[in-house]
């Protein structure tokens, strides 16, 4: 890249399209860090003594969130935070990306939390996939509603006062329009529940990476050369979120923006339902007494349903 850095005039090496700055790396590992606390900020997400658990799952996203939160936090001393990976249990995947993770603690002096699928559910990802019913979900909505379980677990385990993923804009983008075009829209707003109106027994979750783009993820991670493991899951291609992934790149790439549109419009939506309490009301699962929709809980139905 050519020109000098939008802010120091230092050779820049990023162009961040959507913002159309062009960036050298001190200004781009900066930037980016604004841009997180800036979304933290935005939406309350963090106070001065919290315990943070950070969801690790050895890639790139959680790697980036991981070091930019240590660097933010390192300015208020109260505040601990406290990386947690779930093991789901997918041979051949999750052991190497446990190894990423492990390392990728290590160098910032901090201990990683570990919790399994087997031992909170009695049954690897693997096993789950094995024998789940025929023509029931695929292998990622298993994954989902038992690691959303699990990473509660442990967050409340460690006395976590949040739970930080590393959900990015690009991820979020899709996410809002696969939502749409299912025909469940309150599902933006049931995911996306302000730490204000957590509710008990649910540790409330944030996402700090949403306005970063999966670009600028890459590129900070390279730039400092962080760890993290690479490799697709064996069960991944959700072939819907795929479709939408290049749909999404495609009028990203002519119309610099719309994914950060789409998170705005997420946000409105999100706003406009809860204005509505109905939407909000959760009852305790007779079996695992966590906070549900319905009388038993999808991880209890779900495990019902294996158990056969
Ligand atoms: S791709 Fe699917 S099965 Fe693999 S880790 Fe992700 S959600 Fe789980
Ligand atoms: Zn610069
Ligand atoms: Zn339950």
């Amino acid at each position: 890249m050519q020109s000098g850095c939008s802010k120091c005039g230092k050779p820049a090496v990023y162009l961040r399209r959507y913002t159309s700055e062009r960036l050298c790396q001190t200004c781009l590992l900066e930037t980016t860090t604004d841009r997180v606390r800036r979304t933290i900020n935005r939406h309350k997400m963090l106070q001065e003594n919290d315990r943070i658990a950070v969801a690790i799952s050895g890639g790139k996203d959680s790697a980036v969130l991981l070091h930019v939160l240590h660097s933010i936090e390192s300015n208020f001393p109260e505040s601990e935070l406290i990386p947690v990976t779930v093991d789901e249990g997918i041979i051949g995947y999750r052991d190497k990306a446990l190894e990423a993770a492990r390392e990728l603690t290590r160098s910032l002096d901090l201990t990683l939390e570990i919790v399994s699928f087997k031992d909170l559910f009695d049954y690897t990802l693997d096993d789950l996939v094995q024998l789940k019913p025929d023509g029931s979900l695929g292998a990622c909505s298993y994954c989902g509603v038992f690691r959303r379980r699990a990473l509660n677990e442990i967050a409340k385990n460690m006395k976590a006062d949040v739970i930080a993923t590393g959900h990015n804009l690009d991820d979020e983008a899709q996410t809002v329009l696969m939502n749409i075009m299912r025909g469940d829209s309150r599902r933006i707003a049931r995911t996306n529940v302000p730490r204000s109106r957590s509710i008990d027994g649910l540790v409330p979750r944030i996402k700090p990476l949403t306005e970063l783009s999966e670009r600028d993820i890459v590129a900070y991670s390279h730039h400092l050369n962080l760890a993290y493991h690479d490799v697709p899951c064996p069960y991944a291609g959700e072939a819907y979120r795929n479709d939408l992934r290049s749909f999404l790149n495609d009028m990203e790439h002519k119309r610099p923006g719309t994914l950060l549109a789409i998170l705005r419009s997420a946000e409105a939506m999100t706003e406009a339902f809860q204005l509505n309490p109905s939407n909000w009301t959760l009852i305790t699962c007779e079996r695992c007494e966590t906070p549900s929709p319905s009388r038993i809980c999808k991880v209890c139905k779900l495990l019902e349903e294996i158990r056969g």
